[in-house]
């Protein structure tokens, strides 16, 4: 890493569903890349929770307590999907534990499919536009409930819709929407994440991106983490220099990583 404070707040291993590697590996990988902080943050999609997640949950909780980080800034993390669609999901998976860092994500519209099935080639653009619309209202909504700290991979449709798809969306159309999940954010105290997945997908930019990076921090937002998103140990880390680069065009000096659920601040070096 380029970076001496380099930290990847966001990332899966085998606990999840679509991720390759154990924890042991991840965490091989997270030292030989020299981290200077490595948060695993598993899935937890709060629908699902009865059928398929309960398990993964407790066996990621259990992995994460074996894991000996002598020398490494270890922090046990969870991505909490889709929480309002079941709160008492969302707070069962976070009960007795005591997490470091909890990610507040949105993959779908409540009783859609995740975007990631979304057939944005063949949809009018009005419903596009209508789904964004629908997307930042939910994301209002989970600042509004508040029970995590760090708002996962804001503009996720993006990288379906223009990155998958090839669909061009204006953003113009949605900067007052935009404007009110910054301010909401701010207001909560809550974090926004810089996932660097998209960097090295076909999105080819940071979920959000450095327009939105550099509004929220006009609209004073300082409290922003960083994530790779990685499903595989290769992937781990990917990105993150440049995130940090990122923040530092937008305006920002400084960075989170989480311990105990409260941000600890890092320079951007
Ligand atoms: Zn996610
Ligand atoms: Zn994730």
């Amino acid at each position: 890493m380029n970076h001496k404070y380099a930290s990847d707040c966001h990332n899966h291993s085998h606990c999840s569903p679509d991720g390759d590697h154990s924890v042991s590996a991840m965490l091989a990988r997270a030292r030989e890349l020299g981290l200077y902080a490595w948060t695993l943050t598993d899935h937890c999609e709060c629908q699902k929770f009865e059928s398929r997640y309960r398990d993964r949950v407790r066996r990621a909780w259990e992995e994460m307590a074996g894991v000996e980080a002598a020398g490494l800034r270890f922090c046990r993390g969870i991505e909490l999907g889709q929480p309002l669609e079941d709160l008492a999901a969302a707070r069962e998976a976070l009960g007795g534990r005591d997490y470091d860092f909890v990610i507040g994500s949105l993959h779908n519209l409540r009783d859609k499919p995740d975007f990631y099935y979304m057939d944005a080639a063949n949809m009018d653009p009005e419903e596009l536009h209508g789904l964004l619309d629908a997307y930042w209202d939910e994301i209002l909504n989970m600042i509004a409930w508040g029970g995590f700290d760090s708002l996962g991979h804001l503009t996720y449709p993006l990288r379906y819709i223009q990155g998958e798809h090839g669909v061009p969306v204006d953003m113009s159309r949605h900067a007052g929407k935009l404007d009110q999940v910054f301010q909401a954010l701010v207001q909560a105290g809550k974090a926004l994440e810089v996932n660097t997945s998209g960097l090295r997908q076909k999105l080819g930019e940071a979920m959000p991106n450095l327009s939105l990076l550099k509004r929220y921090h006009e609209l004073g937002g300082r409290l922003v983490t960083l994530g790779s998103d990685a499903h595989c140990a290769e992937d781990l880390g990917r990105g993150i220099d440049e995130g940090m680069e990122l923040l530092k065009a937008a305006g920002f000096t400084e960075f989170a990583i989480y311990e105990k659920r409260r941000p600890v601040m890092l320079p951007l070096e």
